[in-house]
């Protein structure tokens, strides 16, 4: 048996881990939807997708400065350029950030502008930079390797809590078997097997499990089904242009359809999802007027 000692679930009523995230709970009540773009390609796309997203209902906005690409001649980030443009979009829209770390020696740039550090799936096992995450006090967002088992994943885990950070939300990203429908397999059944092993909160990426756009609503779906804590999609306001993962984007539009198919679905499930509601100027919400501005309220189907 491998030694799971901070990542296991003791017993099965241990309560599950939320990670807190800038106020926000990744693991608790809520269903946590992150979504952005693949890649930070620049000022406008960002400022347009973190607008629209969050009008849709995402929490948090993701997009990667620094990109691992299988190619070397492929769009690799715009670096620490991109880091400056999140701040610069945390800054007017609120919205917490995530971005990938893939190099220990830029882990103080990121950790200036993330809330949530990603380790990518390529880096699952790095354990150099596990343990540099380990050190620091901050959200680590680790996804599952496109060949590692679920027991790795947990391991990889460990890794990071043994350094002493013990906020670690977990996500399953799709693994590679002999399927070439989709881009990975989307390993559903690791959700329940991984709510059930461990504390931590779990979120699913249909994005990179998919490849396809087409099918990241249904994926989705299944995440809230099984009882994944959230997700994180990829999201482009011209997909066809994006310098990176454009076939598996949603556009702006389409991300909104998806959210409010999922909100019904998270509340018969029993999590809330709350979405921005559009309130038509001048209509009296309870006790106060709202003109033209949006309030939160959660859709529930099911009393
Ligand atoms: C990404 O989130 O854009 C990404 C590269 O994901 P993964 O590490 O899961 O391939
Ligand atoms: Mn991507």
């Amino acid at each position: 048996m491998p030694d799971n000692r901070l990542t296991a679930r003791t017993t099965p009523n241990q309560p599950a881990t939320a990670v807190e995230v800038a106020g926000e709970y990744i693991g608790g009540a809520a269903f946590t939807v992150i979504a952005g773009p693949c890649s930070v390609e620049g000022r406008d796309m960002l400022l347009r997708t973190a607008i629209a997203v969050r009008g849709s209902g995402a929490r948090l906005l993701r997009g990667g400065a620094f990109k691992p690409r299988t190619s070397p001649y492929a769009f690799r980030g715009l670096g620490h350029a991109a880091l400056e443009l999140l701040a610069q979009t945390r800054e007017a829209t609120g919205l917490p950030i995530v971005t990938e770390l893939m190099d220990a020696r830029d882990i103080d740039a990121v950790s200036a502008v993330a809330d949530v550090i990603q380790i990518g799936a390529r880096n699952m096992q790095n354990f150099s930079l596990l343990a540099a995450v380990g050190e620091r006090r901050m959200p680590v967002l680790l996804k599952r390797g496109m060949s590692a088992t679920v027991s790795e994943l947990l391991l990889a885990a460990e890794h990071i809590m043994a350094h002493g950070n013990a906020n670690v939300i977990l996500c399953e990203r799709g693994i590679r078997t002999f399927e070439t429908a989709t881009r990975n397999t989307l390993d559903i059944a690791s959700i329940p097997v991984l709510k059930r092993e461990t504390h931590l909160p779990v979120i699913v990426d249909p994005s990179h499990a998919a490849g396809r756009a087409d099918l990241v609503p249904a994926l989705a779906a299944a995440a809230v089904a099984v009882g994944a804590d959230g997700l994180i999609v990829e999201v482009h306001p011209d997909p066809a242009t994006a310098l990176s993962d454009g076939a598996q984007s949603l556009t702006l539009d389409g991300f909104d359809a998806m959210m409010r198919t999922l909100a019904p679905l998270a509340a018969i499930c029993g999590r809330r999802l709350d979405l921005p509601i559009e309130v038509p100027s001048g209509v009296a919400l309870g006790a106060e007027s709202v003109r033209g501005e949006t309030a939160h309220a959660a859709l529930r189907v099911c009393a």
